[in-house]
């Protein structure tokens, strides 16, 4: 088998270590700017994406879901869950693990972890769209939830906005102690809440990132002033959302793949043809982003499979130029690709196989 062909049948692995080390040597700042430009990059060639919603399976406790997308080069999928009880058992809400497929012949490019890259992916995004969406000159955001997630989004909206302060609220007041003490590095203000009210009043952008399986009502209209943006992250299932369904109708609603959204995040509490506009649209400037600065601008997040591929290009460009990739063999290797049996190893040896024949033929 020539070398080409071997180095084919290998296997990218992108390892959570590799992206530690990657973020290490490059800095958070280029990291979340760097996925943030491959996503803008990828949502401006949106019709060259074969695009459909997640498939996914509820149960009691949680859900899990494969994401697939591809274009004429790559397919790629990422398995994701969000289990709300799993940190009671010590494990995160969300994990998530991918791979990148080459199209001209299925073979696996790559294996990633995507737990890392998925808060990377869903801050970048959540970044990205405020750049558009969020008054110029916002400065502060109210961040509810505190968990995993949080601590990237805080980050991206720093660096790709130029937000400064931040006030933090979440039931569990050490998930807010956690984040104050993991970003106290960065020279960001961070104002501990006692509750939604006081942690909005006042700000610029509204993040939500919480994990509950209810139709709660985290924010509720009286909460919002004229010109706030909402970055609404947690509702991301059916009967999972954050926003009373009226803050919808207080402004304009900004999704990622409007087919996904309407099952799974806000807009399931509105009615079927409530109107929404694209974020593509909004990044190729076909539609407008915000209008004025009194406008209520509303990102319905639910974290689509093209931001998922994108950001894993990233990681694994990163993980190249860095050295650390390493290949595994996920293929079996054959001297003749029709024939795998082979490879098992228990066909006897040729001359063995002779002697037995010559043996009967005497
Ligand atoms: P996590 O469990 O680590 O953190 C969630 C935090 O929310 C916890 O600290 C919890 O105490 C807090 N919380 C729960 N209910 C609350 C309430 N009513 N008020 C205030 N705080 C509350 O989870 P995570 O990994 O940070 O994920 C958070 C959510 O974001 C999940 O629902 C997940 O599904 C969602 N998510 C969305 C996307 C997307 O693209 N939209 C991507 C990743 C995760």
């Amino acid at each position: 088998m020539n070398a080409l062909l071997q180095n084919q049948l290998m296997t990218e692995l992108i390892r959570p270590q590799d992206i530690a080390a990657i973020v290490r040597k490059k800095g958070m700042k280029a990291c979340l700017d760097g996925v943030a430009n491959y996503i803008l990059k990828d949502y401006l060639r949106w019709d060259e994406f074969d695009k459909s919603k997640r498939i996914a399976k509820y149960v009691e406790d949680g859900v899990m879901e494969l994401m697939p997308i591809a274009d004429k080069t790559h397919y790629a999928f990422k398995y994701v869950n969000c289990h709300p009880h799993n940190p009671a058992k010590g494990l995160s809400t969300v994990i998530a693990f991918g791979a990148l497929v080459d199209v001209a012949t299925g073979m696996p490019m790559a294996i990633s972890e995507l737990t890392l890259t998925t808060a990377f992916r869903t801050a970048a995004t959540s970044a990205l769209a405020a750049k558009y969406l969020a008054r110029k000159n916002s400065r502060t955001m109210a961040l509810i939830g505190n968990g995993s997630q949080a601590e990237f989004q805080a980050l991206a909206f720093h660096y790709l906005l130029g937000i400064e302060e931040i006030h933090l609220y979440d039931k569990d007041p050490k998930a807010s102690e956690k984040l104050a003490g993991n970003l106290a590095h960065t020279g960001m203000t961070f104002v501990i809440a006692s509750d939604v009210a006081s942690a909005v009043k006042g700000v610029d952008i509204i993040t939500t990132v919480t994990a509950e399986y209810a139709k709660a009502h985290i924010i509720t209209p009286d909460m919002i002033e004229p010109g706030m943006h909402i970055n609404a992250v947690g509702g991301d299932s059916p009967g999972k959302t954050e926003l009373h369904p009226e803050i919808l109708s207080m402004g304009t609603v900004f999704v990622e793949f409007e087919e996904q959204t309407r099952i799974e995040g806000e807009l399931q509490n509105v009615a079927e043809d409530f109107p929404v506009v694209h974020l593509w649209e909004v990044f190729g400037k076909t539609k407008p982003g915000r209008s004025d600065n009194n406008q209520v601008t509303l990102f319905d997040s639910v974290g689509f499979a093209l931001e998922d591929y994108s950001a894993m290009l990233f990681m694994r460009d990163a993980a190249k130029e860095l050295g650390l990739v390493q290949s595994i063999s996920l293929v079996p290797e054959l001297a003749d690709p029709k024939d795998l049996f082979s490879y098992l190893g228990v066909v006897p040896a040729i001359p063995v196989l002779m002697d037995r024949i010559s043996a009967e033929i005497r």
